[in-house]
């Protein structure tokens, strides 16, 4: 079969989803080119993927980062256009020779570019969950008013994807719950009462994958399964009490769909990220992603279990956020970003991440949370009050 070339746009290709996409895309370049390649601050692999990959632009988030990758790729005699800002992403995510985008950079900061893909109808390989947490229903009809597909990059969402009957429109009447799957992380048998003096290097040594550290900070409150139950819940449009999260420490089943019949279909394979990633790049169809195949001989187990509330508080604040009016997951997100980004920096205890999240999330009842400024500026008084709250958890 022949397929024409399609060009990408990465945002976020220095990091672990898009190292890992560029990783894929090498290994079919007959069927995709790279058109925009985008890093924060990344000046030296960005550069070192520009040799490689040779796209049309690079963009930076900073003009002095932009002007120092600029000087390099000139010296290396490159035809790359560098650009830096937000504008500049969404211009790269919009620009009408692009099929497909993957978004893959960590945070809010990838909600505008992501909705202006949508908006431009390309295909969108959402990674980017925050986005969909801080977008919720607005961000999903950005969409269907787009034309455009949305697949999801997420390995639990891809899961759910891949064991979903094709057409959406049987899901509602076929589907009873959604299981997701959490590998309960590095301190899944951690005693809860040491959670005070958990450092950023155990939080970020997770078991089974290797990924950026804002989300790995996460999977080990597993905040990151709570912005996944909200994820599933804007992308599947199944009530949030049809969520259930099921702890699996081998991170072999990545997530599950039980029907109304009570037949359960789930998706199997080794935790790399490949897997999904070159599942969203060639639905419908199926290409070699890298992956090594699963060895069921030298699988001794699988096992499953409930996730302790004591240990993990931070799940269940999926639930309290979608049952709060719209807007409430974008200031749960936000909060969380500013509590993780100070645990990282060394500010904020382990155990006080959930308190900032809580306690944001009481302070602050969103009444107006339609639209991209409403939903930014939302984004901003939340993150203003857990950074009050990080600092009064200091004093
Ligand atoms: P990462 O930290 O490794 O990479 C983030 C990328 O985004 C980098 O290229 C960085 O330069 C860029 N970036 C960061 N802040 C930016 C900003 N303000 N403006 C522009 N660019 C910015 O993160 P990651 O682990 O690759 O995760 C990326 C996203 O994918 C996250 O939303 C994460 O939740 C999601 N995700 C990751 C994995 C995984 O295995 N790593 C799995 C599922 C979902
Ligand atoms: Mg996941």
């Amino acid at each position: 079969m022949i397929v024409p070339v399609q060009n990408i746009t990465i945002l976020g290709s220095t990091g672990s989803i898009g190292t890992n996409t560029l990783d894929v895309i090498a290994r079919h370049p007959e069927r995709f080119r790279v058109f925009a390649l985008t890093a924060a601050t990344q000046v030296g692999s960005m550069l070192e993927q520009c040799k490689v990959h040779r796209p049309e632009y690079a963009v930076m988030a900073s003009p002095e980062h932009a002007r120092l990758l600029a000087d390099r790729v000139k010296a290396e005699g490159l035809k790359v256009q560098v650009l830096s800002g937000p504008r500049a992403l969404c211009e790269v995510s919009a620009d009408p020779q692009v099929h497909a985008v993957m978004a893959a950079i960590v945070g809010a900061a990838g909600l505008e570019p992501s909705v202006a893909a949508a908006r431009a109808g390309k295909k969108l390989l959402l990674a980017n969950k925050e986005s969909l947490v801080v977008g919720g229903e607005w961000f999903m009809q950005a969409v269907a008013e787009g034309g455009g597909r949305l697949l999801p990059i997420d390995s639990e969402h891809s899961a759910v994807f891949q064991s979903l009957p094709e057409d959406p429109s049987t899901w509602p009447r076929r589907v009873e719950k959604i299981l997701l799957t959490a590998s309960g992380g590095p301190f899944r048998q951690r005693d809860p009462s040491t959670m005070h003096s958990v450092t950023p290097e155990e939080a970020c040594a997770h078991p089974n994958w290797v990924m950026g550290r804002k989300i790995s900070v996460d999977s080990a409150t597993m905040m990151n399964k709570a912005l996944e139950v909200i994820e599933a819940r804007y992308l599947f449009g199944v009530s949030p009490s049809q969520i259930e999260v099921v702890i699996h420490p081998q991170s072999v089943v990545h997530s599950m769909v039980q029907f109304h019949d009570r037949s359960v279909v789930a998706q199997l394979g080794t935790p790399d990220m490949r897997v999904p990633i070159a599942y969203g790049l060639s639905w419908p169809e199926r290409m070699e992603s890298g992956a090594n195949a699963l060895d069921f001989s030298a699988l001794t187990a699988l096992t499953f279990e409930k996730p302790d509330d004591l240990r993990f508080p931070g799940l269940r604040l999926a639930w309290e956020a979608l049952g709060g009016p719209p807007g409430t997951t974008a200031v749960l997100n936000a909060a969380n970003e500013v509590a993780v980004a100070a645990f990282l920096d060394r500010r904020l205890r382990f155990d006080h991440i959930h308190m900032v999240n809580r306690a944001t999330l009481e302070a602050l009842s969103p009444s107006k949370a339609e639209g991209l400024e409403a939903l930014l500026a939302l984004d901003e008084q939340a993150r203003a009050m857990a950074s009050a709250c990080v600092d009064r958890c200091r004093g």
